[in-house]
């Protein structure tokens, strides 16, 4: 299968159409191809050339959609950095990739040695340059280095036959959009902020791009820029919909995915009841986003919903076999989503590609219906005497208690149980601990799942994605 970069396409078939908004600056289809043309005759003036990598340290910005298409039309590929990684943290991943050229916004430029200013270099691109390669379903698009949270970062290699894939079956399962409007606030340096540009990209839509997130200005971009679709995380979800109050959401809003970790089933609820359409995903890098997501058509907030058509799950048991509903076991996916493997490292991509098979590392089960639940990553799993404790499961108990903002728990060794849970909790409006808090959980929860601790704490640890940072809290609790 071959393929032309979708913006050229879309510059014949839809040149008026609306295909980027940022900073408040908009491209319609013709702009942003004449845009991309300049940034390719930019980057073959510096010698970028097929299978080329091209690092990025960016916030989200225009120029980062401009980088990525026109590296498209080259061949090349995108290595987008971690806006919130140090110095020293980059440097062994730039070393890793040994790219061709190295591009930083300036306020974050002195973290990369050899970085050149992306605004200069902006400032000095020429006319358009028409070149343009096909691209197959196996050309490399983007290294990603995954946000894992333990040993040495990973590049996920994702192909343009991933991203094709990915765009297709969303939509196949979300449904078509005559012009959907995606609203751009994940880190274009994280999957799930690539796969919402490439997937208004293939769909003819328009990606409504922000800088960072902030919830009046999600809201100020539903009700008066024709957003019809978003992502947001639990955390982020839940902001938007404290700002949101009573306020109508208008028709033109069709729905939003959560995933990217724990998704509490009451929050989804409360965000259908305000008129905000809520999907619970789960996906991961390495299938270059989402794996499943709820069909808007049965959504309950339950699950996470059944694979996206044209892709495979299985739950695998402990003797790897794979096993039905209702059994616990490890998440296996396979289809066209997966990616080619981790740059450099043969022996991390065999051990996480079996015949086509990509361990996820996660654990869950499915329901009758093929409906999968996430359960935990098989790291945060606490086995306390032989007795596997999901933290999610604990996390949305405490969660739901009148007095508390957010919770995570996480295990610590124990000379009796082997492990045991410890919850961080932090209270709304900073509120002192309550004291129910064990009577509580005991309510809801088996003896044994019940926390050990509970410590107090302002804010929990998260990274750029809005991800709990299990190892640093793991290192508190133990130290408490
Ligand atoms: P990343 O590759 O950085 O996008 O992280 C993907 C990981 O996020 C997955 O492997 C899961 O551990 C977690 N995750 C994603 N979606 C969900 C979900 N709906 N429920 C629980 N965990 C999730
Ligand atoms: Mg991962
Ligand atoms: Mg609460």
């Amino acid at each position: 299968m071959q393929w032309t970069c979708p913006i050229r396409t879309g510059a014949e078939t839809r040149p008026d159409a609306p295909a980027l908004t940022f900073a408040g600056q908009g491209w319609t289809y013709r702009e942003l191809d004449l845009e991309v043309g300049r940034w390719v005759g930019a980057l073959r003036a510096r010698g970028v050339t097929a299978g080329d990598r091209v690092a990025l340290l960016a916030t989200n910005h225009a120029v980062g959609v401009f980088l990525f298409l026109a590296l498209g039309r080259l061949g090349a590929v995108l290595v987008p950095l971690n806006a919130r990684l140090t110095r020293a943290e980059l440097q062994p991943l730039t070393e890793d990739i040994s790219p061709r050229l190295t591009l930083a916004l300036t306020n974050l430029a002195e973290r990369l040695p050899d970085a050149e200013p992306l605004e200069s270099f902006a400032d000095a691109l020429g006319a358009p340059d028409s070149h343009c390669v096909p691209l197959e379903t196996k050309t490399p698009r983007v290294i990603l280095f995954t946000s894992g949270t333990t040993g040495r970062p990973k590049g996920a290699v994702l192909t343009e036959g991933n991203f094709r894939a990915s765009a297709r079956c969303s939509e196949a399962n979300l449904g078509p959009h005559p012009a959907p409007r995606w609203l751009g606030t994940l880190p274009l340096f994280h999957v799930g902020g690539l796969a919402m540009l490439t997937r208004t990209a293939y769909d003819g839509g328009c990606l409504v791009l922000r800088e960072r997130f902030e919830a009046d200005d999600t809201n100020r971009a539903i009700d008066e820029e024709g957003i019809t679709h978003a992502s947001f995380v639990a955390t982020t979800l839940e902001r938007v919909l404290d700002a949101r109050k009573d306020r109508p959401v208008p028709s033109t809003f069709r729905l939003a995915l959560i995933g990217g970790g724990p998704v509490p089933a009451p929050l989804l609820e409360r965000a259908r009841a305000a008129g905000i359409l809520s999907l619970q995903t789960y996906g991961l890098t390495e299938a270059c986003s989402q794996v499943t997501t709820e069909r808007p058509d049965e959504a309950d907030g339950r699950t996470a919903g059944r694979p996206l058509p044209g892709l495979e799950l299985r739950i695998v048991g402990p003797g790897g076999e794979a096993v039905g509903p209702g059994r616990e076991g490890d998440i296996e996916v396979r289809g066209p989503t997966v990616m080619a493997g981790y740059w450099n490292r043969p022996e991390a991509t065999s051990e996480a590609l079996r015949d086509g098979w990509l361990r996820t590392k996660d654990l869950g089960v499915l329901d009758e219906r093929g409906r999968l639940t996430v359960l935990s990553r098989r790291t945060d799993l606490i086995v306390r005497g032989g007795e596997n404790i999901y933290p999610a499961e604990l996390e949305a108990v405490l969660a739901a208690h009148p007095a508390v903002q957010e919770a995570a728990v996480v295990g610590v060794p124990d000379g009796r149980w082997g492990e045991v849970p410890v919850a961080f909790v932090a209270t709304r409006n900073g509120v002192p601990l309550p004291e129910d808090l064990g009577t509580w959980c005991r309510e809801s929860l088996a003896g044994f799942k019940v926390p050990a601790r509970f410590l107090s704490i302002e804010a929990l640890p998260r990274n750029a994605m809005g991800k709990v940072e299990r190892t640093v809290l793991r290192q508190r609790a133990q130290a408490a």
